[in-house]
């Protein structure tokens, strides 16, 4: 029996119990349909001959009607009111009926109130954290993407669109645990946000289709954070989406995600996946496991729970034809010709960068500023440092060295502080510190604006892009003196590693890529100090043992640790003498290219090629999986080949 009517019951047991007749014509007929068996309706009989009917009544209400099929409340309204007893059944009606409209109101003003709160919060994107009023609309600008749908163990892929995200895959299920995953920068937030803000706007007119996001009565957009000292979802909601006076109790809310077919998204786990109990026993599916959640992810954090997912898809870069829309839409958007723009994706030495939207809207920037394009991701950051510095010196009418000084040290620290503790946040604590921190913030890194959270327990500042926080951060470790920062250098992990022990539900593990996003910034800041830099990367080649001889290519290898070295190479434009005589002393006997080598990979072998060793180092390519690989990556992949060939090497 379902719970409401249950409920319904208990709520009226005086009314029933003083009311209801026991007579021969409702006993026949709930036997009849199968509502009471014949032993019920000999034990109903003998109490209301040896006690009063009252008693038999509410034997049968507590011990009886409960506990029979969910059918059996409206068989037992038919036969009350088949027996004479209508006006009994109407008042159970009327009482339900109440309680539903009143259900009804709650879920409905709920439902208003979060669509509003997408529309108004979640309109537009702002790329440029340092100048909160550029924006761009999200509808404008916002480039369909293509996402790789993972079909099984093996890897194998297919392309989906955003329109295939809830639809069932391999097992003809309606997925309930999706994963997206993709590279800091590549758009997962505003595919979510995206998502978020459709909902809002209730439909999407001729393309809506039964598995859109408008199938869902409720979409409820977090950030991972969110739920961090969160009991449960509706706690999580109540804080973080409605507005402090907005009057609904958590059990209300909780009967609501339970009884609605709800989309809870939450972005960004590898932001605050620590500790994270709810976000766990959510993804674990120990709490609603029936609803659908949508989980967005940098690679690499979820390696424990992957299995748990029912469809993972993972964000691919731009191509060719996205990056065009994507520079036409945001020129459109800003009123000027595109043609500039265009002309800037054919430039050879920025390919690989605008192949990132986050990275594409910055280079657009600088183009409408007309700086001189950059090379290397160090490169890209930090000519927008620069014009974030200058502006920040003019408004606060300072000259640049003083702001480098007194307002963006403490800033770097800030970020290093924060990435140590793998979050975006600074809190009060930190914050009181610093005597000018109202100017700190002025500088235009940081922003009041938490996610869309609403009520805050403590003011916090948010680092408007994890990417930002890792650049600031090696910004801190570039100006620690060479002690130090070896020594932050030798507390990292250079060794991947996987621990799983079924029995005692352990499993952990870890990829040296993790560390990589701040290594090269600090590889790429550091490249004119060519002392500091061998220091670096001598370290890196004795700890991921560079120099050994390395397993048999297989299908199986990857690009592991072992190739860091040349995954951070790719951030240099030149690799100086003093590092090219260390890395040629230190060479391994061979290199394995795998197909799954990434396009940082491919670069710093290229690098390596470029140094002339003699002899050359072989490496080794299995020629077979080639047509695996990226087209676009194709003809540098041919040219390192070519190149070994000329050398007098064929690869097997
Ligand atoms: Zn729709
Ligand atoms: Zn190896
Ligand atoms: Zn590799």
């Amino acid at each position: 029996m379902e719970d409401r009517h249950k409920e319904c019951l208990k709520s009226n047991r005086d009314f029933l119990c003083s009311n209801i007749s026991l007579s021969t014509g409702l006993l026949a007929k709930l036997s009849e349909s199968g509502v009471i068996t014949d032993e019920h309706l000999q034990k109903l009989q003998n109490i209301k001959r040896n006690d009063t009917t009252k008693a038999a009544v509410l034997e049968f209400l507590t011990e009886v009607l409960p506990r029979r099929a969910p059918e059996a409340f409206n068989l037992f309204l038919e036969a009350l009111s088949e027996s004479e007893q209508e006006h009994i059944a109407d008042h159970l009606k009327k009482w339900l009926g109440d309680i539903c409209s009143e259900d009804a109101g709650t879920f409905k003003s709920l439902r208003a109130e979060l669509r509003s709160h997408y529309e108004r919060r979640l309109a537009s994107i702002r790329p440029m954290p340092w100048q909160q009023d550029i924006y761009l609309n999200l509808t404008d600008v916002f480039v369909e993407r293509q996402l790789k749908l993972k079909t099984n163990y093996k890897g194998d892929e297919r392309i989906v669109t955003m329109d295939d995200l809830f639809t069932p895959q391999q097992t003809k299920e309606i997925p309930r645990r999706l994963l997206i995953e993709g590279n800091p920068g590549i758009g997962k937030s505003t595919i979510c946000q995206t998502l978020a803000h459709e909902w809002g706007k209730q439909s999407c007119g001729r393309h809506c289709r039964t598995l859109c996001v408008h199938s869902f009565d409720l979409v409820l957009y977090f950030h991972a954070g969110d739920f961090i000292d969160e009991e449960s979802v509706a706690h999580a909601v109540q804080k973080h989406l409605l507005p402090s006076d907005y009057s609904i109790t958590t059990s209300e809310l909780q009967g609501i995600i339970k009884a609605k077919n709800v989309l809870i998204i939450v972005d960004a786990f590898d932001e605050a996946n620590a500790g994270n109990r709810t976000l766990d026993r959510l993804i674990e599916g120990d709490i609603l496991r029936h609803k659908t959640l949508l989980i967005t992810s940098r690679p690499n954090f979820l390696q424990n729970k992957l299995s748990l997912f029912d469809s993972k898809f993972k964000v691919e870069g731009y191509d060719i034809r996205e990056q065009l829309q994507h520079v036409e839409r945001y020129a459109a958007h800003q009123n000027i010709a595109s043609a500039p723009f265009e002309s800037m994706l054919e430039e050879e030495s920025i390919i690989d960068l605008c192949s990132n939207p986050l990275n594409l809207t910055l280079l657009c920037l600088l183009r409408e500023e007309d700086t001189q394009l950059r090379i290397t991701r160090t490169a890209l950051y930090t000519s927008i440092h620069r014009i974030i510095k200058q502006k920040a010196a003019k408004r606060l009418n300072l000259i640049e060295a003083e702001v480098e000084e007194s307002l963006l040290r403490p800033l770097y620290r800030f970020a290093f502080e924060a990435h140590r503790k793998n979050e975006t946040v600074v809190g009060e604590n930190d914050f009181k510190k610093v005597k000018n921190f109202q100017q700190v913030c002025e500088v235009g890194y940081l922003t009041r604006e938490l996610s869309i959270s609403r009520l805050q327990p403590e003011v916090r500042f948010q680092f408007t892009h994890k990417t930002f926080v890792e650049f600031l951060t090696a910004k801190h470790i570039a100006e620690m003196d060479r002690e130090e920062r070896l020594n932050w250098m030798q507390h990292l992990r250079y060794a991947d590693y996987r621990i799983r022990i079924k029995e005692l539900a352990i499993d952990d593990g870890f990829y040296v890529e993790q560390n990589e996003p701040i290594l090269a910034f600090l590889f790429g800041l550091l490249e004119e100090e060519s002392a500091e830099l061998t220091q670096m990367a001598s370290l890196v080649i004795k700890e991921t043992h560079f120099s050994s001889e390395h397993h048999p290519i297989s299908f199986e290898s990857s690009c592991n640790a072992s190739h860091q070295l040349l995954r951070l190479l790719a951030e240099l434009n030149v690799v100086p003498p003093e590092l090219a005589d260390v890395i040629c002393k230190r060479r391994p006997p061979l290199i394995n290219i795998h197909h799954y080598c990434s396009d940082s990979c491919m670069k710093g072998m290229l690098k390596l090629c470029n140094l002339r060793f003699q002899p050359p180092i072989p490496m080794n390519l299995i020629v077979r999986y080639v047509t695996r690989f990226n087209p676009f990556r194709a003809p540098l992949l041919i040219y390192i080949r070519l190149r070994e060939w000329d050398e007098g090497y064929i690869p097997y």
